[in-house]
């Protein structure tokens, strides 16, 4: 778990690491965030003369941002809980945001990071797996039911390999960063390569590394173009571990995407600039965009993983 206190601006004025502890099961989970929370607002009293004066949490799974409830993650393995009332409860009745961790990290690349000034964005983190989080205004669509922006599950090859989400050819396992770990540990012969290596590799010129990489970034674009002829966005943001390889990815990626685009308006393709602090400034965001008015104390934020 991450966690900031984030001033008025944005600005990270404190931050905190602590372990989940999923092993624990989910209450334990649930127990760890909300005591977290409660010491970084008395963290912030005594640093800063007075308590945060509202708090956002991101997680992960299926949330209803509108009613407050983390509704499932299969990771955390919990199930229907009412995460923003306990939070608020535990912090003396401030008011609480909850948001889901994808679109929480979206929404301040898009406002604070690589989106900056943008009014149309897609971001759209290559990690384990690949999820989207759709930028409008200054704020992130989630949809009717709060799966919104799931790139990772548009088919991209039609009969390809099973997904676990029951479809098979996703685009999040031809593409994403554990795709490219596993395609790469078996054409090299070596089972601990990961998509790192392979970027490398790819650097040096070696001919299996490319095509292994090409694939992925083939996979890509197609995810890509299906998604920017639906949304027109005006920048494209991809971070994620796959997204460190920088020019080795970009490079290819936005010549895959342009050779595929035939009347659709291509956007600026760029890297994610927050990294793994995005979740924890997002979080921050959704607690001051509760403050109407814009109140000198540090806002509070938590996420959980
Ligand atoms: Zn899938």
């Amino acid at each position: 778990m991450k966690a900031a206190l984030v001033g008025a601006d944005g600005a990270l004025l404190h931050q905190a690491r602590r372990t989940t502890g999923r092993e624990r099961g989910p209450d334990a989970v649930v127990e760890s965030i909300l005591g977290f929370a409660a010491d970084l607002r008395a963290h912030g009293e005594r640093h800063f003369g007075e308590p945060a004066a509202a708090a956002g949490v991101a997680v992960p799974g299926i949330v209803d941002d509108d009613r407050g409830i983390a509704a499932y993650s299969a990771n955390l393995g919990w199930r229907d809980v009412p995460l923003r009332d306990l939070l608020s409860k535990r912090l003396s009745g401030v008011p609480v945001a909850l948001g889901h961790d994808v679109r929480t990290g979206g929404l301040a690349e898009g406002r604070i990071g690589a989106g900056r000034g943008a009014d149309r964005f897609l971001f759209v983190p290559l990690g384990t797996g690949i999820a989207g989080a759709i930028g409008i205004d200054g704020r992130v669509e989630a949809g009717a039911h709060g799966f919104a922006g799931e790139i990772g599950h548009i088919v991209v090859r039609p009969g390809g390999a099973p997904c676990p989400c029951g479809q098979r050819g996703c685009l999040e396992r031809y593409g994403s960063a554990s795709a490219v770990s596993e395609a790469w540990a078996e054409a090299s012969g070596d089972p601990a390569a990961d998509a790192a290596d392979c970027a490398k590799a790819v650097e040096s010129g070696d001919p299996r590394a490319l095509a292994v990489w090409q694939e992925a970034v083939d996979a890509l674009a197609d995810g890509l173009v299906t998604a920017l002829t639906l949304l027109d966005p005006r920048t494209l943001i991809i971070g994620g571990g796959l997204a460190e390889a920088g020019e080795t990815l970009f490079t290819p990626l936005r010549a895959a995407v342009e050779r595929r685009v035939t009347f659709q308006k291509l956007p600026s393709v760029v890297p994610a600039a927050l990294g793994d602090t995005a979740g924890c400034l997002g979080a921050g965001l959704l607690a001051w965009d509760l403050l109407a008015t814009t109140p000198t104390s540090p806002a509070p934020e938590v996420t959980a993983r």
